[in-house]
């Protein structure tokens, strides 16, 4: 499942590649995926719109265009937001079985769009949204487990949307200062500090892979009563959550499953993970070893040597 860091780094790419650019057509393979209003109302909506600005709130994606409507776009577990330069037949492979017909077009193309022109243009069975925009290129969404959704608000709505998908403040909100973190932690005392950063309600963005790899960092056991945290290690998590997301921020992410960012490549972050999936391996710190459980029903690896 996406988290910030993966969510974020399909904004910038669909910040840098859609903003000023007008829907030309849009196609609905899936018309369950639009919520609120019909597939035809849907289609006639975003037909002719330019796209403003995108912006991000937790882990939704919001296409602002100029009218003051607002795409939201929920990728959940599995959806893709895939940009293409253009509608092209499916890449023929060339003899070698590597490389494609567009290789030596890629070349030719500005360097901003190369990497467009890599990513694999076929729609398949799980493409449920095709927009085309007026300059021929494509913003295509796929979901394979077609948990995702996306709907059609007046921008000053938006909220009304974070608040019904319970979403707390974004981690990376400037309002979120290292005070504002401890004082949102520190008002639900009670829980176990894990799973209490994948509240989204409490703080929207930080999921699975960020929470295991920050209470590593700042040495806190994953289990830890919130209420036994003092203020040096609730300010080496806040510190470690800054360090660890921002830095997949610059890799474009985690690719632990299927997480592909909008040029359909895969996040590189993973090899700089410290904890999330190496049970059972020599911890990179005290060299014991890293053991995994269940902690409200998610699975955690961490040090029990070194995280108290
Ligand atoms: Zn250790």
């Amino acid at each position: 499942m996406p988290e910030l860091p993966e969510v974020e780094t399909i904004r910038r790419q669909l910040q840098k590649n859609m903003v000023g650019k007008t829907i030309k057509v849009v196609e609905v393979q899936y018309p369950k995926v639009v919520h609120g209003m019909s597939t035809a109302d849907f289609v006639r909506a975003m037909h002719g719109r330019k796209v403003r600005e995108v912006g991000r709130q937790g882990k939704l994606i919001l296409i602002r265009l100029e009218g003051n409507e607002t795409l939201v776009v929920h990728l959940k577990m599995t959806g893709r937001l895939l940009l293409q330069s253009a509608r092209h037949p499916e890449p023929r492979r060339d003899s070698r079985g590597e490389g494609s017909l567009y290789h030596g077009m890629s070349k030719r193309l500005p360097r901003s769009l190369r990497s467009l022109a890599m990513t694999d243009y076929s729609v398949n069975k799980s493409t449920e949204v095709i927009f085309t925009f007026t300059n021929g290129s494509i913003l295509r969404y796929d979901d394979l487990r077609r948990f995702g959704y996306m709907k059609v608000v007046p921008t000053s709505e938006e909220a009304k949307v974070v608040q019904k998908e319970q979403l707390g403040i974004d981690f990376f909100d400037r309002v979120l200062t290292v005070q504002k973190f401890k004082e949102l932690i520190r008002a639900r005392g009670g829980s176990q500090i894990k799973p209490l950063l994948l509240d989204q309600s409490l703080i929207a963005g930080v999921g699975n892979i960020y929470a295991q790899e920050a209470c590593f960092m700042a040495k806190i056991h994953p289990l830890r009563k919130v209420s036994s945290l003092n203020d040096a290690e609730l300010n080496a998590l806040y510190r470690a959550l800054q360090t660890i997301m921002k830095k997949a921020i610059v890799y474009g992410g985690t690719t632990a499953d299927d997480y592909r960012d909008a040029y359909g490549k895969e996040g590189k972050f993973a090899v700089h993970l410290k904890v999330y999936g190496r049970q059972g391996k020599p911890c990179l710190r005290c060299k014991g070893k890293l053991i995994k459980s269940s902690i409200g029903g998610r699975g955690t690896v961490f040090c029990p040597k070194c995280q108290k």
